[in-house]
């Protein structure tokens, strides 16, 4: 499930540029801290993105979805004005309904294309689509007794002025402390150092990230007998539709 590693820490594990598949975890009291390798960052409408970037500039395309923007709003409104009038036709609602629809849509694919002109933007020789990532992206998590935060460090690198520029945010990443089980459902669990069942508790709550369309979930176990510790993780896929808007 995890391992303890002496690549815990991230500017070494940079400096050493040792090479890691699994997922590593330090840990000081109930602070455990990972690191690990993730994939380059995939843009989505990138023949779009393109077109667009080449087109205009940051400016025009944060100027084009905020009118989308404003283009969903009026339209939401009308509709819903002209919802109390009774000769209005069925026909004037779907309209409006669709068109509003669409209105959204457009702008949230202008902020994509926007993520990707501020990704591929070298601030250095100011050229756009230049930067190309390099390197290994590194996501680091810590999980305390009452936080757990997630970061994810990339490398990029212009190709035509060679300049590289590491940048570290949480990449819109969902994520939060979620509830522990019930004590019911820790009667079941096995120690898995001296096998006595019932003696297992969650010593703190639960650490809950979202990265795609899944849900994981890692626990964090211990034997109240033995004091054997024991971190679980587990992955459910999250129904989108039950959500207005997925990201
Ligand atoms: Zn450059
Ligand atoms: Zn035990």
């Amino acid at each position: 499930m995890y391992h303890q590693s002496e690549f815990g820490n991230l500017e070494t594990y940079l400096l050493e540029k040792k090479y890691i598949k699994n997922n590593s975890c330090e840990q000081t009291l109930d602070v455990h801290i990972f690191t690990g390798t993730v994939e380059f960052k995939r843009h989505r409408f990138k023949s779009v993105s393109l077109f667009l970037i080449n087109a205009f500039d940051e400016k025009t395309l944060e100027i084009m979805s905020k009118i989308f923007v404003l283009l969903c709003i009026t339209i939401a409104l009308g509709t819903t004005i002209n919802f109390l009038d009774n000769e209005t036709s069925e026909w004037f609602y779907i309209l409006g309904i669709m068109a509003s629809l669409v209105s959204i849509i457009i702008s949230l694919c202008i902020q994509n294309v926007l993520e990707y002109y501020q990704d591929t933007f070298c601030r250095e020789c100011g050229n756009k689509l230049a930067y190309e990532e390099i390197g290994e992206p590194i996501m680091k998590e810590t999980s305390n007794l009452g936080d757990y935060t997630l970061t994810v460090t990339r490398h990029w690198k212009c190709r035509y002025c060679g300049n590289v520029d590491t940048r570290e945010g949480p990449e819109n990443i969902f994520t939060e402390k979620g509830k522990m089980l019930p004590v019911i459902h820790l009667k079941n669990i096995e120690c898995k150092k001296c096998s006595l069942p019932g003696a297992v508790v969650e010593f703190k709550k639960p650490d809950v990230k979202e990265i795609g369309n899944k849900r994981i979930t890692r626990r964090y176990y211990k034997c109240t007998l033995c004091g054997h510790e024991d971190i679980s993780e587990d992955e459910e896929t999250i129904n989108r539709s039950a959500y207005a808007c997925g990201s």
